[in-house]
């Protein structure tokens, strides 16, 4: 290995640099508790920095002893490593200084026994899960006597139910039942508050590199995406597509033999498990014991432009992220106040169907949710003030879904100018008033489901504080480099990005670790967004509508092919279609919409293409195996390629093709 280039940190020290530097000096120094001062004190897990000198000349990392103070030096800035006791630069002395990873980052709370204390300690399982025939569990221990007196958190707050084994386990990942936060450091490269995808890809990658990281979490670790959002949607809408499947059997030739039936309870607690299943990923524990990140559980309030409090406790930064994400936005409805609704916090939890469902919204949510709840049984009604379902994506494929749903049974309701919703001593059934094309009309639901947009979590922030501009409504103001108005802090996800989605905020969560840690100047209008909703069809799209280039002036050419010419689609009884524009006169793909049953998979071939320049003509070159459904893409291919052989060239391989046979 040989020493970063003398450039000067900025210049030569990148990711991989601090990380192999990082993990070599770590093999080469003696990392161990030691003593220092009078009366003596002993700091925990050290090593002496005119060691690591000596070992990086050694070890030839080195030149000589200013090269090695230089790199120390540069390890530190990275915050790959600290002085123990104050802010103290590297010397070839006998000063001691503890990596990153070997601080204290907070920890689950241990029962007399050793082991972590669970929710399972304080709550019985309210769901049955199915027992094996011969049951292997051992007699349980008597509970800890001390468990008493420990604070229980108001349970309406975490707001995840039935307190099953799925959930106990989800919320010892996502929110242990007690969380001993860490010290604080004297001050922190990096302090992120929110951990949904944002916080923790921001917090995970930062730590990474050696910086000294808090990460701040008032509710679920995981944020919506576990918890509320895409994990258990797309658990549901598994299980939506076997009903759905089973019903069509007969169209596979496959006979049931009587009617299918639908057990709700056992979807839903097959979601809990693999919700609880990921959890770990995102948990509390392995972002302070294995990726070294200080966890703090409570709720995260700027006090200053360098300083944010969490209960009591101040935390110092250099950069601060903001990863607050959204939460579902309740529009004024007459009456909503009084009648039970559920949003996405609360539809997850449901145990038993609702016989009628209402939903209000018809964006990605909103439809994904009701063809799914519509295929375990509800009747559902879907109420939009736009004439059309996804109304922000290509008419077209939103047609096709729109059909696909009606076939299931869903009902829509479109153009609604006005509604108010009643209910009795706010007890379900619910009434919903709507007014459309000057008349009034009454629908009833058993439960309703309200799914009309997300907004950004900024309040209650202290941002102003932290001279920190932010809309109620678009939430908060970001540059390309996604910097606030207070340049040492950035915000990612839901918080500051009208794309709202997971790969999104991970995205953004990455440009951020560069740009405020390692002087990056990654933008985030380089980055290309796909996305897809998950009904059945599929649609997804990445680049630019037909209707955004006409209003931009662009001149483009659109190739479609139907899924009912592609023989794999026509197999599966897949419909839908591959929708591309080019710029015109050229093979530049300027945008794809995909509706098919996997459209959220082809469109990463599209993506891939816009974010490598290949064109059109390029991807009819790529062999595709047959027979798939992304076929379509290169018969795309084959047809753009058709259009560049002018009547003059035809002629002539007309007449060639003559002379030669
Ligand atoms: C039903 C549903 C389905 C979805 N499906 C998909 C999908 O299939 N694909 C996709 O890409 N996206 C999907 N999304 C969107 C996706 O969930 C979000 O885009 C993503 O979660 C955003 O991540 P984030 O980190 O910005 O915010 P969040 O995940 O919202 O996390 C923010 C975190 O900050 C915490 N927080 C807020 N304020 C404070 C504070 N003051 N102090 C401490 N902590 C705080 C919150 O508790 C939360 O945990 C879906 C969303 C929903 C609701």
């Amino acid at each position: 290995m040989t020493a970063p280039d003398r450039g000067g940190p900025q210049e030569s020290f990148n990711f991989d640099d601090s990380q192999m530097l990082s993990t070599r000096l770590r093999d080469l120094v003696e990392i161990t508790d030691r003593k220092y001062g009078f009366p003596p004190k002993t700091y925990s897990r050290c090593f002496v920095g005119s060691d690591a000198v000596r070992a990086l000349i050694d070890e030839n990392i080195a030149a000589d002893e200013d090269d090695a103070v230089r790199i120390g030096n540069m390890l530190l800035s990275a915050g790959v490593f600290h002085h123990v006791v104050k802010e103290h630069p590297f010397k070839n002395e006998r000063l001691f200084y503890r990596f990153a990873a070997d601080e204290d980052h907070g920890q689950t709370a241990k029962k007399a026994d050793g082991t972590p204390v669970s929710w399972s300690d304080f709550l019985a399982p309210v769901t049955e899960i199915r027992e094996p025939a011969l049951s292997l569990q051992p007699a349980i221990p008597e509970r800890d006597q001390d468990l008493g007196n420990f604070h229980q958190d108001d349970l309406d707050t975490i707001g995840i139910s039935p307190l099953d084994v799925h959930n106990t386990a989800l919320l010892d990942c996502a929110h242990p039942k007690v969380w001993v936060n860490p010290t604080p450091k004297k001050k922190y490269n990096l302090v992120v508050i929110g951990a949904g995808t944002g916080g923790l890809v921001a917090s995970a990658g930062a730590a990474g590199t050696g910086a000294r990281v808090a990460l701040v979490e008032s509710h679920l670790l995981g944020g919506d995406c576990l918890n509320v959002g895409c994990v258990p949607s797309k658990a549901l809408i598994r299980c939506a597509r076997a009903a759905a499947a089973a019903r069509d059997a007969s169209t596979y030739g496959i006979n049931i033999g009587g009617p299918i039936s639908v057990d709700f309870a056992a979807v839903m607690e097959r979601m809990r498990r693999l919700r609880a299943h990921i959890a770990p990923n995102d948990s509390a524990e392995r972002f302070s014991r294995e990726l070294g990140v200080d966890v703090f559980m409570g709720r995260a309030r700027f006090t200053s432009e360098s300083t944010v409090e969490v209960d009591g406790t101040t935390l110092v930064f250099s950069k601060a992220v903001i990863a607050t994400g959204g939460t579902a936005a309740i529009p004024p409805i007459p009456g909503l106040d009084d009648t039970p609704y559920l949003t996405n916090a609360t539809v997850f939890n449901l145990t038993s169907l609702p016989k009628r469902l209402g939903v209000i919204g018809t964006g990605p949510i909103g439809t994904e949710l009701a063809q799914a709840f519509q295929r375990f049984g509800s009747d559902v009604t879907a109420f939009s003030r736009e004439g059309q379902i996804l109304f922000r994506e290509d008419a077209d494929a939103a047609k096709v879904v729109e059909a696909s749903m009606r076939r299931d049974g869903v009902r829509f309701v479109f153009n609604v100018t006005g509604i108010r919703v009643t209910s009795v001593n706010g007890q379900p059934p619910v009434k919903i008033v709507i007014e459309r094309e000057g008349t009034e009309e009454s629908h009833e639901v058993d439960a309703l489901l309200v799914a009309t947009g997300r907004k950004p979590s900024v309040t209650g922030l202290g941002l102003e504080a932290a001279g920190v501009m932010f809309d109620a409504r678009s939430g908060i103001d970001v540059n390309e480099k996604l910097q606030t108005s207070n340049p040492r802090i950035f915000a990612v996800g839901d918080v500051a990005s009208r794309y709202q989605f997971t790969h999104m905020a991970d995205f953004m969560a990455r440009i951020v670790i560069r740009n405020a840690l390692f002087l990056g100047r990654d933008r985030v209008s380089s980055l290309l967004v796909p996305w897809s909703t998950y009904t059945e069809p599929e649609v997804a799209h990445v680049g630019l509508y037909a209707k955004e280039m006409a209003a931009r002036h662009i001149e483009f050419t659109t190739y479609t092919r139907d899924l009912a010419d592609v023989d794999r689609a026509v197999l599966e009884g897949d419909n839908g279609f591959v929708k591309i524009h080019v710029r015109k006169g050229t093979d530049e793909i300027l945008g794809a919409t995909i509706v098919a049953g996997h459209a959220g998979d082809l469109i990463s071939e599209i993506s891939v293409a816009m974010r490598a320049g290949m064109g059109l003509g390029t991807l009819a070159r790529v062999i595709h195996p047959y027979p798939t459904t992304a076929e379509a893409i290169q018969q795309i291919g084959d047809a753009y390629n058709q259009t560049r052989l002018t009547p003059f060239a035809k002629g002539l391989f007309r007449k060639w093709l003559s002379w030669s046979h």
